[in-house]
């Protein structure tokens, strides 16, 4: 028997690639354990393989070991991927006991080609890639699915037929795609949102499950037409605009004046926006950020030039959708 050792480098939820080779290692017979990166002494020799995942490319990867690693990860290599019978597997996650719903992806790649995201280089075309009920590894009704265009599965409706048959509720992690969305999507959306009218729950929540809401992007500002008539769409299907959150794109190609535009847009419009810095170490960005996601301070200062930046940040608003944290 040997031991394996996972190092989950930056994941902000449980990282699937580390789950599937935990499943993949055990059904060997090998010992899997977690690898603590600030125990060297103890780490050091202990184990016969050590796999590590780094998902965010700023994020710090000083105790990575390409000498002792197997290192992979959309942090440090687009085009490494899990061999195709371990990224078959159920993802095992008794190592992170914290964690007892499901996680997965029911469609890979994307329809769209944004300038900015590695999803379409990575994954390629909009495709299937599993069943919710395959997905579904522990008991528990609760489903993130990771599927970054969900509409652009040509199995869209069945996987929406799942969701209800099997009574699920669903966090849509990366959001739906409102620019391309059509009648009949928004009518399942809204099918999902307005499906427990009488115990006041949508089937789709945020990612801790504290909110009813589901999100979309506005990202280029030359989108504002598509967005805007996607959320007409939204509205005409039976949708609360409180059920709507918008991620908005700062500091990647865009100028202040288009930043304050569309978050204004969005405040018009009744949807909370969700800003996301490109360069969260950029300090206008990330000033921006501060003011715009905390719903309390955006409430109150109403335009970007009035906010002095003193009152306190709350990271746990600022955490809330986790666009790229759940990408592998
Ligand atoms: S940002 Fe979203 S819509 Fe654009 S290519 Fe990436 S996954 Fe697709």
């Amino acid at each position: 028997m040997e031991t394996v050792a996972l190092y989950d480098v930056d994941s902000t939820t449980p990282n699937l690639a580390l789950a599937r080779i935990a499943r993949a290692e055990g059904e060997k017979g090998n010992r899997v354990v977690r690898y603590d990166p600030t125990e060297p002494l103890l780490n050091a020799g202990r184990f016969d393989r050590i796999y590590a995942s780094k998902i965010f490319t700023r994020s710090d990867g000083r105790f990575l070991d390409p000498e002792r690693m197997e290192i992979g990860g959309t942090g440090v290599d687009l085009r490494k991927t899990l061999p195709p019978e371990i990224e078959r597997l159920p993802p095992d996650w008794s190592l992170w006991p914290g964690f007892k719903d499901n996680l997965g992806f029911a469609m890979r790649g994307c329809r769209r080609r944004c300038d900015f995201c590695f999803v379409p280089e990575k994954e390629g075309r909009a495709r299937p890639a599993s069943t919710i009920k395959d997905l579904l590894v522990q008991d528990s009704d609760f489903l993130i699915l990771l599927d970054n265009d969900f509409f652009g599965n040509p199995e869209w409706r069945e996987r929406v037929d799942e969701i209800h048959r099997l009574d699920l509720t669903v966090n849509l992690s990366q959001g739906i795609n409102v620019r391309s969305i059509t009648d009949e999507q928004a009518r399942a959306l809204a099918g999902l949102v307005n499906a427990r009218p009488n115990r006041g729950g949508s089937r789709l929540t945020n990612l801790h499950r504290t909110r009813g809401q589901f999100h979309f992007a506005w990202d280029n500002p030359k989108d504002e037409a598509r967005v805007v008539a996607g959320i007409s769409r939204l509205d005409a299907a039976g949708i609360k605009r409180w059920r709507m959150a918008c991620y908005v794109l700062i500091g990647f190609n865009t100028t202040p004046a288009e930043d304050e535009h569309r978050v204004q847009t969005l405040r018009r419009l009744k949807i909370d926006p969700f800003v996301m810095p490109y360069d969260p170490d950029d300090a206008r960005q990330a000033r921006f950020a501060r003011w715009a996601n905390d719903k309390a301070i955006f409430g109150t200062v109403r335009t970007f030039s009035d906010y002095d930046g003193t009152v306190r940040y709350r990271p746990e608003i600022a955490a809330e959708p986790s666009a790229q944290a759940v990408l592998l």
